[in-house]
């Protein structure tokens, strides 16, 4: 079992309010991701349960057994730090065997946990070496390989690629998913990287200034956002936002357009909304009736595909279309809206209608 259940967690430093009241469930087996930008209250919710920071209200259950008041180690957790935290004197090898050494584990178990982690990681060339001799990529292999080598109840990840270059962060997601799969076990992840978030969650839980905006699978946070904020959080590029509000059967717009009202826009007419609409349901090419007058900005082109900012009055509109899309800037086009596939918010509340 690995349950790990953070209930009401507040704590404030001094003024700093960081966590207001973090509620998390994460599933045993689970590879439950928090994200949310710098700031947000991910660390010292990650070190709350892991027992390193003293709570101003709320509780930690770990397989269903309250554990609010247990020291880190009679909690069974194991912590990868963003800093990787390595003993500089000891080789890879007794880096990574020291939790087995800390619970007087027999030496030939040791040997062959090591060994094991070391294959997972393929790191077994690095061993004998000590972290002034690694590359940060390596140095962070070794670093999740001694979180990896026990079975601790729930591993703790506090953005443990951030330090990585592009290239070894993107093979790093892959095979820490593998690894999870392989391994087994629940994995509490911390990162800032919405991309890193819905590539490797099962869950995610996305927090803004120590609140939890919002839990759900990766697609049901992309395409279902609980509130504007999440949906500008989340997704890359950035959603388009447009000011509007409902009149009868259509949608109006600050900027003058109008757009026929999606169906289950439930708003009163007149009430200040906001049109959410992400880059992959625009396009410049005709599509149905449903479409927004605007002019060019500029091309971004990105290889397999070219973002179109478009001005539609201030306002502007990302649009992804083919890579071999041509446009010069200040042209005028039409910019198709996939409306079924639209965001309405309330510009009050900023919170999903539907
Ligand atoms: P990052 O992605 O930058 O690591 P985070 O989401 O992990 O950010 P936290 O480190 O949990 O955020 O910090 C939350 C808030 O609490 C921030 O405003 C931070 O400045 C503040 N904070 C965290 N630790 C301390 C501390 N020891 N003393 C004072 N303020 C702190």
């Amino acid at each position: 079992m690995g349950t790990v259940t953070a209930h009401g967690l507040r704590k404030s430093f001094g003024e700093v309010r960081a966590l207001d009241g973090v509620t998390l469930e994460v599933p045993d087996g689970a590879f439950f991701v928090v994200l949310g930008p710098s700031g947000a209250g991910k660390t010292t919710t990650l070190r709350a349960i892991a027992g390193l920071e003293r709570l101003d209200a709320g509780s930690v259950h770990l397989d269903g057994r309250d554990a609010t008041g247990d020291t880190p180690a009679a909690r069974d957790l194991a912590m990868v730090f963003q800093s990787y935290a390595l003993y500089p004197r000891k080789t890879v090898y007794e880096n990574i065997a020291s939790p087995l050494r800390a619970r007087s584990t027999p030496a030939d178990e040791i040997g062959a946990g090591v060994e094991r982690v070391a294959g997972l990681l393929h790191i077994e060339r690095l061993l004998q070496r000590r972290p002034a001799q690694l590359s940060g990529g390596e140095m962070q292999r070794v670093a999740l390989a001694r979180a990896l080598v026990r079975r601790p109840r729930a591993f703790l990840m506090d953005e443990p690629l951030t330090n990585l270059d592009l290239k070894l962060r993107v093979e790093m997601r892959t095979e820490l998913t593998r690894i999870h799969r392989t391994l087994g076990g629940t994995f509490l992840y911390v990162t800032n990287d919405q991309v890193e978030a819905l590539s490797m969650a099962d869950q995610i839980a996305v927090l803004r200034e120590g609140a939890v905006q919002q839990v759900g699978t990766p697609t049901e946070v992309y395409e279902r956002p609980a509130n504007q904020w999440v949906a500008g959080f989340v997704g890359s590029p950035r959603i388009s936002l447009l000011a509007c509000h409902a009149e009868g059967d259509r949608l109006v717009g600050a900027e003058g357009w109008t757009l026929p009202r999606p169906r289950w826009t439930t708003a009163e007419d007149g009430r200040p909304l906001v049109l959410g609409l992400r880059a992959e349901d625009l396009s410049v090419e005709q599509r149905g009736d449903a479409a927004l007058p605007g002019e060019i900005y500029g091309l971004e082109p990105l290889g397999d595909r070219t973002l179109v900012d478009v001005k539609v009055g201030a306002e502007m509109l990302k649009v992804k279309a083919r890579p071999t899309v041509t446009g010069k800037p200040g042209e005028r086009l039409s910019v198709s809206v996939d409306l079924d596939r639209a965001h309405v918010f309330d510009a009050d509340t900023g919170l999903a209608l539907s």
